[in-house]
This record gives C-alpha cells, sequence and structure tokens, in this order.
C-alpha cells in the first residue's frame, strides 16, 4: 500500500470522455490498495478562456484603463478547475468509488498574497489523511488554487497545476507523485528533432530543472523546484494509454520517466540530454570601461525592467580599462533591453551597442559531466565538424550552453544527441 498523487492536465480532462479514462486509471490505483489524492486542471483551452473574459471586461464597459482587480481575475481563472474536480468526483462516485472533490481553500492550500502568480506557503492534509485512512476515500483536489492571506481565492501562475500536485504530495507525504500528461515520459531530446530520441527511465532533480527551463515543456519549472527542495518523487507518464493496459499499474516500474534523486539514479550517463531554447537574442557593449560597479549598471536596470537576461560573458580587458559584455535576452525583449542601456548609456560607460535575433540555445546537460573530461571538447569538434559557428558558450557544473543562429539548430540538436551516444539504447 502506497500514498500516491495523481495529477492530470488539461488535455487529459479536455471532455467527458477523457474524464471517464481518468476514473479508470484512479480506480486501477485505488484497487490496487493505494491512498489517492487526484489534480486535476480545468478542461484544455478553458483557462485561455477565462483570461480572455477577464481582459475583455473593461473594454465592453468602455473604461479608460485596461486594468483588473487581480483578486477578481483569480476568482475567475480558478473556476474551470472546480469544474473538473466535481466531473471528476462524480465519474468515480459513479463506478462505486468514494470520493470527494476539494478546492483549495477547503484543504486549506495556504499561499502568498501575489494574486495571479500566488506561492503556495503551508497545506495541512490533516482531514484528507484522516479520510484516507478511515474511509478510504478519494480526494479530488482543484489545482492551480489556495486561497491568500486576505481570504480570497489565489491562483499559482500559468501551468500551476502541476506545482499544486507536487506541493500536495510533499503535504502528505506520498510516496510519489504522477504527473499525466500528453507525453509518455521525458526524452533525451525533442523527439520531433530526433526521431531517435528515446524516453528516461530516470532523471535527476537538477538535470530536469534545467531541461524545463531550457524548454523541454513538460513540466512547470517551478513544480520541479518544489520536487527537488521536498524530494518528491515525480513520475511523468502518460494519460493517454489504455489505463488497464499490462504494465499500468505495476508500482515500481511503470512506463514514463521518474524525477528523482541522484542517488537513486544507479547507471549515470555522463550526458542525460539535450535542449533547446529558440528566439534568443544576443547584445553585446562595446568598449565598456573596466571598472567596479559596471555589471550593476547593466544589469540592474535590466532586472527593474524586468527583462531576463540569460547567458553572461565578459571579456578580460586587454587594456585594463576597456572591456566587451555580452549577454542574451528572449528576441522579445531585445529592443526593449537596448532603449533601457540607451537611457543608461552615461552611467555605464560604453562606445555602442551591437545587437542580433534569431538565435538559438543549445544545451547539453548531466550530472555525469561533474565527474568526467572531455564533454565539452567532444560538443565543439562535433559542431566543427557541421560547420556551425559558435557565437557565445557558458558552462555550469552540469550543463554546457552553445549560442548559434537559428537555422542551424536542428542540426545542431542532432548532432550532439548523435555525438553521445543518445541515439543507442
Ligand atoms: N489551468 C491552468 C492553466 O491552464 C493551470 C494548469 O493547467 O496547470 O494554466
Ligand atoms: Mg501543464
Amino acid at each position: 500500500m502506497a500514498r500516491i498523487v495523481m495529477k492530470f492536465g488539461g488535455t487529459s480532462v479536455a471532455d467527458l470522455e477523457r474524464i471517464h479514462r481518468v476514473a479508470r486509471h484512479v480506480k486501477r490505483e485505488v484497487d490496487a490498495g493505494h491512498q489517492v489524492a487526484v489534480v486535476v486542471s480545468a478542461m484544455a483551452g478553458k483557462t485561455n478562456e477565462l483570461v480572455e473574459w477577464v481582459r475583455t471586461m473593461p473594454k465592453v464597459t468602455g473604461a479608460s484603463s485596461p486594468f483588473y482587480d487581480a483578486r477578481e481575475y483569480d476568482t475567475i481563472v480558478a473556476s474551470g478547475e472546480q469544474v473538473t474536480s466535481g466531473l471528476l468526483a462524480i465519474a468515480l462516485q459513479s463506478m462505486g468509488i468514494d470520493a470527494r472533490s476539494w478546492q483549495g481553500w477547503q484543504i486549506p492550500i495556504k499561499t502568498d498574497n501575489a494574486h495571479g502568480a500566488a506561492r503556495i506557503m503551508e497545506i495541512d492534509g490533516t482531514e484528507m489523511i484522516r479520510r484516507f485512512e478511515e474511509l478510504g476515500q478519494v480526494a479530488v483536489v482543484a489545482g492551480f488554487q489556495g486561497i491568500g492571506p486576505d481570504n480570497r481565492i489565489a491562483t499559482l501562475g500559468r501551468g500551476g497545476s502541476d506545482t499544486s500536485a507536487v506541493a500536495l504530495a510533499a503535504g502528505l507525504k506520498a510516496d510519489r507523485c504522477d504527473i499525466y500528461t500528453d507525453v509518455d515520459g521525458v526524452y533525451t531530446t525533442d523527439p520531433r528533432i530526433v526521431p531517435e530520441a528515446r524516453r528516461l527511465k530516470k532523471i535527476a532533480f537538477e538535470e530536469m530543472l534545467e531541461m524545463a527551463s531550457l524548454g523541454a515543456k513538460v513540466l512547470q519549472v517551478r513544480s520541479v523546484e518544489l520536487a527537488m527542495v521536498h524530494k518528491v518523487r515525480t513520475f511523468v507518464r502518460s494519460s493517454f494509454e489504455d489505463p488497464d493496459a499490462p504494465g499500468m499499474g505495476d508500482f515500481d516500474n511503470p512506463p514514463g520517466t521518474l524525477i528523482c534523486d541522484e542517488d537513486e539514479i544507479v547507471e549515470q550517463e555522463v550526458v542525460t540530454g539535450i535542449a533547446y531554447a529558440k528566439d534568443e537574442a544576443q547584445i553585446s557593449l562595446r568598449r565598456l570601461s573596466d571598472r567596479p560597479g559596471v555589471s550593476a549598471a547593466i544589469f540592474g536596470p535590466l532586472a527593474d525592467a524586468h527583462i531576463n537576461v540569460d547567458m553572461i560573458v565578459q571579456n578580460i580587458s586587454e587594456d585594463g580599462s576597456h572591456t566587451d559584455m555580452t549577454f542574451t535576452v528572449p528576441s522579445g525583449d531585445a529592443e526593449k533591453a537596448i532603449s533601457v542601456l540607451n537611457a543608461n548609456k552615461e552611467k555605464v560607460g560604453f562606445d555602442a551597442i551591437q545587437s542580433e535575433s534569431g538565435l538559438v540555445k543549445v544545451s547539453v546537460i548531466g550530472i555525469g559531466m561533474r565527474s568526467h573530461a572531455g564533454v565539452a571538447a567532444t560538443a565543439f569538434k562535433a559542431l566543427a565538424e557541421k560547420s556551425i559557428n559558435i557565437k557565445a558558450i557558458t558552462t555550469s557544473e552540469i550543463k554546457i550552453s552553445i549560442l548559434i543562429d537559428g537555422p542551424y539548430a536542428e542540426l545542431a540538436v542532432r548532432t550532439l544527441h548523435s555525438c553521445y551516444g543518445l541515439d543507442k539504447s
């Protein structure tokens, strides 16, 4: 007997038939004797529709400003999850399973006051656990929502029901958090680019964090951070498979990818996966004065403008008085970044700004890199053989990121994927 949290995203609960299939997945685990809490998203597209209504209302009244009350935004957008939690509870009940729905405020899932992007502060799972133990009742929880210190509904930011599920698993001390989604696991790279990409059996939290933030959009990044902090074993698997197919209920070895502590990964590969992020822009400041405070003068105002800076490369000065600084931002922010820098030109002190958009960052990820030499050299050699020019490089303990021209993205991903032998199982 185990305690599990099962989470189903929007495409998995997109209509009544699919909610029925979700109920069959839940029934399988209940029949196996497990204690189950299910977290659901809104039906696919529902949250977008609700957000659109919120944005349109001020236009309908002809208001001079497009702004609206974030607390009312939360009231409205949280309703999508309320609907699916009730529907799934009915589906389960009609299959003879004791189940009830829970809204965030009923549990309660307490959040901070940041309406629209709230953070979970505390979850009280006492009553839910009592009902597992005394009644064998399934808890169906509306994802994406909690209750703020102002006693009002708060939502966790788009994609937030992943975070609801991981936080609930931590709060209930669950043995595992199963994330059912429209893909059947985490792959060595994007299978649309590399058909030979393999599903990973296991991936370490840190690696998943890199994969998730680099554009492998399986899980909300914040949910992976939370899983890492609380060591919640998180399992990514498909909701579209037949719930009763052989092996689906195998608790120790189900089909999918386990995101876990690195200690749990026995056979460590040097490289685990290749990720990429499109639409990066590179900005270079030429002949920047080389003195204390220059970086702060550049990146402070960019941070104040909410521009997310990624790679940063500063050269060692040749003459002791001037240097060059290059960094990347999402292409959509490039113009804004340049105008912020120009506005601060006096304070920063540089000769010229150069920029280029439409670049791609490809990254090689693996915890095994910590203990192996030559991983970066292998990438550089492979890219050179394909005549792909490298514009900038940054590294961390478990990652090498390489900036290249956009049109070479797919070739680079395929090249890197095969040079580390990830094509072969
Ligand atoms: N329904 C919310 C959204 O679309 C939360 C989620 O699905 O994770 O962002
Ligand atoms: Mg999602």
